[in-house]
Parts: structure tokens; C-alpha cells; sequence
């Protein structure tokens, strides 16, 4: 059994321009001591996904079920709910500025959120949280254990926040655009010890990211979220390699050292849908360059790619993976296995 189990997870804001479909029946698996990369650009759900599960969507409609070591954390009471923040589940933000607070010292912090939860001496948390420091690599964590938050860099920050998401040895952190306020030698440093300490604790990680290159190297399994649905979900190589789905072929393109020896950078046009009216058919058909007819009418589901756990939500062939345009015959061919008429020429919409 998966250590996370999300089934068909639909969350509704009502607001006074109407509903919001912010996420539209989403699946997905976390295995225990694995990673998930959930990948998309900003309204695609994938933080409201994961706020819903920790009961942070006050006021949302939610349907659906996800089971966290059997119990269906959709159903939980709000004050169960917060038992399993922070000791089961805990999650690492953008900006650990504003988790710390910034006036009292980062060591507080972390000894107050050890006796929140436990019931531990100040002293015997102390040593704890001086350990926790260690293990996440600040230097002098002895002394440094009493610097203020504005003492610390940009990335000894996130460091902290991770000791502090560690405090209570959770079976799963989520981590939600963990790398993006800090430059990229760091953001290297800080995936390589979340990487590391998933290795060594057995801790599960869910990180969510806009930047497809975030989990590159950290991901077992890469879920990509556009309009509140899931489109492609693969194993992190068929991610990278062999992308399916237009718009995780367009998340690829854009990033410059993923583009790399394939060549032009090619950015994704338009901008995302509102989720008060999403696009007919496939939500992605006013911004996708291999748009067909069928895809302003008809909804793709998930469907397998190849072989493996590899899916995507895309009326294109299932061969079409990797990158580069498609040659004219398999553009036709395409058509005609999305249910274009015989005949019927063109359909791919040019840049
Ligand atoms: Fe593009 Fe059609 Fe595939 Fe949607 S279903 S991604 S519009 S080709």
C-alpha cells in the first residue's frame, strides 16, 4: 500500500465571479522513501493539491479520498488534521522568511515545535534541535543555534526550515517551490541535501515546482499538473526523454539547460486558462502548436504511453514522444487517429 493515495481530489473555490475549479480530479501515489515532482506553471493546482490534503483550504469544496497510512486524511477533523501536521506530514516553503519568525532566534523556533508536539525537557529539545542543525549542514550549530533568522543566508535559512521539517521525523515533507528564492549554486546545495536526507531518513518528499529542471535529478516519478488536471505522469528518465504531452514538451523547451544540445529555446505561448472557464476539450488546445480539431471538443484522459507507469492526457499517437516537430505523415497520421476526417490535411497549428 502507497504510504499517500490521492483518488479523483477536486477542489472548488466559490468565489463572487463564480467557481473556481482550482483542482479536477487528481490521482496520484507517493511511495514511502520516494520522491514526486509534481511540475506546472503557477494556477495549475499543484499547490492547492497538497494544501487541501494538510485541511489549509478553508472554505474550498473537496471531494475525493486520500488515504496517508490508511486514513483518508480528507476526512479527518480539522484538530486531527493539525496532529499530522508537522509529525507526520511537514512541509518547506519558498521563503523560509516567512515560516522563521523574525523576532526570536531560529533555535527557539525549532525547540518550540519539538514541544509542541512531544513531550521533551527544553533542554533535551535544545540538543535535539543543535543535532537537527548539524544534520542539515549549518556550521557551528552549537552557537549559530541562537543567531536570529536575519542572521542567517538566504540558504541557511531553507536549511533551517528543513531541520525544522525534520524536527519530528515525518514519513513524508512536502516542499513547495523549495529552491526558488535562492540562486542556483544554492538551490543545487539544498536539493542535493533534501536528496541525501531522503536517502538516509527514508523520509517520502512531494516537491512542487514551476521548474521542471528543479527535479531533474531529485524525482523518482514526475506528475505534471496544467488547469487543475493531470497531463502527464511519468518515471523521472521517460519524463525527461521521452515527454508525451505537448505541454510537458513546452516546460522542457523552456529551460535553457534542458534545451541544452537539443537547441532553440522555445518559450510556451499564451498564458494559462482561467479556471473559471477552462477551454473546452483539452485544456491546452489554445496554447498547443499540435492542436486538432477533436481537441477543442473532446476531454483526453490519462492513458499509457508505452510500456512502465508512463501516461498521458493527449489525443496525439502514443509513439509521438521526445522531441522536434513531427514530419508532415506523422502529423496526418496523427490526425487521423484523433478521429479527423480521411482526407483531412494540416491541423497542426504553426508557431
Ligand atoms: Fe495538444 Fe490536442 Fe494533445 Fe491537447 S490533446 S495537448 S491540444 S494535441
Amino acid at each position: 500500500m502507497s504510504l499517500l493515495a490521492v483518488r479523483d481530489l477536486r477542489v472548488t473555490f466559490p468565489t463572487a465571479d463564480g467557481l473556481v475549479q482550482a483542482v479536477r480530479g487528481v490521482s496520484f501515489d507517493v511511495e514511502a522513501g520516494q520522491t514526486l515532482g509534481i511540475v506546472g506553471e503557477s494556477g495549475s493546482g499543484k499547490t492547492v493539491c497538497t494544501q487541501t490534503l494538510l485541511g489549509l483550504t478553508r472554505g474550498a469544496d473537496v471531494s475525493g479520498q486520500a488515504l496517508f497510512h490508511g486514513r483518508d486524511l480528507l476526512a479527518t477533523r480539522a484538530e486531527e488534521l493539525r496532529a499530522v501536521r508537522g509529525a507526520q506530514i511537514s512541509t518547506i516553503f519558498q521563503d523560509p522568511l516567512s515560516s522563521l519568525h523574525p523576532h526570536y532566534r531560529v533555535g527557539w523556533q525549532i525547540v518550540e515545535m519539538i514541544r509542541a508536539h512531544r513531550a521533551v525537557g527544553r533542554r533535551l529539545a535544545r540538543a535535539r534541535a543543535i543535532e537537527l542543525l548539524r544534520m542539515v549542514g549549518i556550521p557551528q550549530a552549537e552557537t549559530r543555534i541562537d543567531d536570529y533568522p536575519h542572521q542567517f543566508s538566504g540558504g541557511m535559512r531553507q536549511r533551517a526550515m528543513i531541520a525544522m521539517a525534520l524536527a519530528l521525523e515525518p514519513s513524508l515533507i512536502i516542499a513547495d517551490e523549495p529552491t526558488t528564492a535562492l540562486d542556483a549554486t544554492v538551490q543545487a546545495q539544498i536539493l542535493d541535501l533534501l536528496a541525501r536526507l531522503r536517502d538516509e531518513l527514508g523520509t517520502a518528499l512531494i516537491v512542487i515546482t514551476h521548474d521542471l529542471g528543479v527535479v531533474a535529478d531529485i524525482a523518482d516519478t514526475v506528475l505534471v499538473m496544467y488547469a487543475g488536471k493531470v497531463v502527464e505522469v511519468a518515471p523521472r528518465r521517460s519524463a525527461y526523454y521521452e515527454p508525451h504531452h505537448p505541454y510537458t514538451k513546452g516546460l522542457l523547451e523552456s529551460i535553457p539547460a534542458a534545451v541544452g544540445a537539443r537547441g532553440q529555446l522555445r518559450p510556451i505561448r499564451g498564458q494559462p486558462p482561467s479556471l473559471i472557464a477552462v477551454p473546452s476539450g483539452c485544456a491546452f488546445h489554445p496554447r498547443c502548436r499540435y492542436a486538432m480539431d477533436r481537441c477543442v471538443t473532446d476531454i483526453p484522459e490519462l492513458r499509457a504511453i508505452g510500456t512502465g507507469c508512463h501516461r498521458s492526457a493527449c489525443w496525439l499517437p502514443e509513439y509521438l514522444v521526445g522531441f522536434g516537430e513531427p514530419v508532415d505523415a506523422e502529423r496526418d497520421d496523427a490526425a487521423d487517429r484523433a478521429g479527423r476526417h480521411r482526407g483531412q490535411t494540416g491541423g497542426v497549428d504553426g508557431e
